[in-house]
C-alpha cells in the first residue's frame, strides 16, 4: 500500500503557498462548521530559525475561517525550561494556548516498550490537527519532522522527559577538564564535578542542554540508544493522536545541520525543495528524506562526506546516525508506510 504525498513545484515557500497547498487537502475540504483546529505550531521561541515562523499561520487561520471552522495555535513548554513558560512570544489576533502539565493524565498501554504515556486532557478539545514542521537533521534521532513534531514536541513536557529518559547523554572520561560548566548550567543541578563531571541519572531529565555548553565535546548525545527512543516517540504518537484527523506539512527550506543543538556550523545542506504535505507522517517524513538524499549536497566543514546526489546526507553530518531507524520504527508501529506516490501540483 502507498500513500499520497503532495509537493509543490516551486521550491518558493511563502504563507500563500502554504495556504494553497492546504486548500487541495481532503482536511480542508472536510472541515465542518464549528470543529476546532489546532496548529502546532512554535509560539515560544518565534525567532528561532530552526522552526516555521509563526507568520505563516495568519493564512492558514484564514482558510480554515472561510470553513467557518475555528483555529487556535498551540505549543507545548520545552524541557530544558525548570518553570513553565505561559507567556506567548508571538502577538496577533489569533487565539493561541500553551498546553502544560496542569491537566495531565496517565494513560495507560501495552506496547513493546512503554506501559503509560503522559498526555494533557487539554488535545483532547481538539477535532482536528494541523503539524507543520520546518524539517531538518536532527542531532540524536537525524530526522526532525512529522514523526518528531508530533510524538515529541506536541507532548506536555513531563511526557518528552519520559521520551528523552530513553536517551540520556553520558560524558566521556576523555576530554573532561573537570571546568564546572554544564554543572552551573544543568537545569536539575544533577552533576557532580571530581575528578572529572559525574551525572546523577536520578536528577537528569534528559534534556541535553549539558552537551551544548561543554567546552570539548566531552558531553555526548546518546545515540547507541536512539532504538528505544524511537520506540518510545512512536508509542507516545500513537496514543496521543489516536481517532484523530490529522493533515502534516513538512517545509524544506534553509534546510542546516542541527546548529542550535550542535553547535557544528551553519550552513544549507542542500538547496530549497518546496513544501510537502500528507496525511500520513510516516509517507512524508520518507519522502522528504529521500528527495533531500537524491539533492546534491553543499559540501560545507559540516558535510564533508556524502554530499553527491544519492548519498545520506544525515550520516554524511553524523556517522552513527541511521536515521533511517526512525521511519522503520514508525512503520512497524502502524503509524503509516514508507511507500509513497509523489503528486507534483
Ligand atoms: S545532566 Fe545534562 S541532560 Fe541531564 S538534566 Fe542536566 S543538563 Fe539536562
Ligand atoms: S562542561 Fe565539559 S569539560 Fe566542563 S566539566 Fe562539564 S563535561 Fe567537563
Amino acid at each position: 500500500m502507498t500513500s499520497k504525498v503532495y509537493i509543490t513545484k516551486t521550491d518558493k515557500i511563502t504563507p500563500v503557498k502554504i495556504k494553497e497547498i492546504l486548500k487541495k487537502s481532503q482536511f480542508i475540504k472536510q472541515l465542518k462548521p464549528d470543529e476546532k483546529i489546532a496548529i502546532k505550531t512554535n509560539l515560544l521561541d518565534v525567532e528561532n530559525k530552526g522552526f516555521v515562523s509563526p507568520k505563516y499561520m495568519d493564512k492558514i487561520t484564514e482558510l480554515i475561517e472561510s470553513k467557518n471552522a475555528k483555529a487556535e495555535l498551540i505549543d507545548t513548554n520545552h524541557i530544558y525550561h525548570v518553570e513553565n513558560d505561559t507567556q506567548y512570544h508571538y502577538s496577533n489576533n489569533i487565539k493561541q494556548k500553551i498546553i502544560d502539565d496542569s491537566k495531565n493524565t496517565d494513560i495507560k498501554i501495552d506496547s513493546k516498550l512503554l506501559k503509560k504515556v503522559i498526555k494533557s486532557t487539554e488535545i483532547d478539545e481538539y477535532d482536528k490537527l494541523i503539524i507543520l514542521t520546518k524539517f531538518k537533521p536532527h542531532y540524536l534521532i537525524g530526522l526532525e519532522g512529522a514523526i518528531k513534531t508530533t510524538g515529541v514536541d506536541l507532548n506536555v513536557k513531563s511526557g518528552k522527559i519520559e521520551l528523552y529518559k530513553q536517551a540520556a547523554p553520558f560524558i566521556s572520561k576523555i576530554g573532561c577538564l573537570a571546568c564546572k560548566l554544564c554543572a552551573q548550567e544543568c537545569p536539575t543541578k544533577t552533576i557532580t564535578i571530581n575528578s572529572i563531571a559525574e551525572i546523577d541519572y536520578s536528577g537528569c531529565i534528559a534534556c541535553n542542554y549539558c552537551i551544548r555548553v561543554c567546552p570539548t565535546d566531552a558531553i555526548k548525545p546518546n545515540r547507541i540508544k536512539t532504538d528505544l527512543l524511537n520506540q518510545a516517540i512512536a508509542e507516545y504518537m500513537k496514543t496521543i493522536t489516536q481517532n484523530k484527523d490529522i493533515i502534516y506539512i513538512n517545509i524544506l527550506n534553509d534546510i542546516r545541520a542541527d546548529y542550535e543543538h550542535t553547535q557544528i556550523g551553519d550552513h544549507k545542506i542542500v538547496d530549497d525543495i518546496g513544501i510537502l504535505m500528507s496525511q500520513d507522517p510516516v509517507a512524508l517524513d520518507q519522502a522528504s528524506y529521500d528527495i533531500i538524499n537524491q539533492k546534491p549536497g553543499n559540501k560545507s566543514p559540516e558535510l564533508k562526506t556524502n554530499y553527491l546526489p544519492g548519498e545520506d546526507k544525515i550520516a554524511g553530518l553524523w556517522r552513527t546516525i541511521d536515521a533511517q531507524q526512525q521511519l522503520n520504527i514508525a512503520e512497524e508501529e502502524k503509524l503509516g508506510t514508507t511507500q509513497y506516490e509523489l503528486i507534483h501540483i
